[in-house]
């Protein structure tokens, strides 16, 4: 694993635990010699990340679609800036740079990132880990609606492991360093209860 991609809010959340975990896992990256991929943005908890990567002689690599470059959202001085002309080839791009995926606390476009990439993880089109960095247990919902997707047979119990959550960045990335891929079921395996 070499390149990282974050997932994080574009507002910093009312919590000062929320920016400082997110320099946590910044610091983690550069200890481990990791480089960032994110949304390019240098405001809210994406611009802490980016900041404290950078603070310390980091490699960040934003990823934008013009229209909000054009809204002056994105970070001056990044590594490298790769823009892009819609969020649909932003988040391709995003995934196709990146070894892994980590999901800071965030709001919908977080959400919407990580939701997108684990479905590319159940379908088969990808094996590289994703986890969520829960924040004073942010994600706590989350899981526990997982958990009830999967209770109710919407996701199947062997790709309930696809998503790594630890509250701690280290842990995280120590438990990506093991990951393995969840078996892609085939449709005819699956059961109906008719
Ligand atoms: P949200 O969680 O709704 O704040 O959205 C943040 C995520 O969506 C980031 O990981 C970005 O890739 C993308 N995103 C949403 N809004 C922006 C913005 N104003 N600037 C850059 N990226 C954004």
């Amino acid at each position: 694993m070499k390149t990282l991609c974050v997932y994080c809010g574009s507002n910093p959340g009312l919590r000062p635990e929320y920016g400082r975990a997110a320099a946590a896992l910044a610091r983690e990256f550069l200890k481990q010699g990791f480089d960032l991929v994110y949304g390019g943005a240098g405001v809210g908890i994406m611009g802490i990340i980016a900041d404290t990567m950078l603070a310390g002689g980091g490699r960040v690599i934003g990823v934008m679609p013009q229209a909000l470059v054009d809204k002056e959202v994105s970070h001056p001085g990044l590594t490298e800036l790769k823009i892009v002309g819609s969020m649909h080839e932003r988040k391709a791009l995003m995934a196709k740079l990146s070894d892994g995926f980590i999901a800071l606390p965030g709001g919908l476009g977080t959400l919407e990132e990580l939701l997108e990439v684990l479905t590319w993880t159940q379908l088969g089109f990808h094996r590289k880990p994703c986890g969520l960095l829960n924040v004073l247990g942010y994600y706590d919902h989350l899981k526990s609606f997982l958990d009830l997707a999967t209770a109710e047979g919407f996701i199947m119990e062997a790709h309930r492991p696809m998503l790594i959550v630890e509250r701690d960045p280290e842990q995280l990335i120590q438990k990506f360093m093991t990951y393995e891929a969840p078996r892609v079921s085939k449709w005819a395996d699956r059961k109906n209860p008719l």
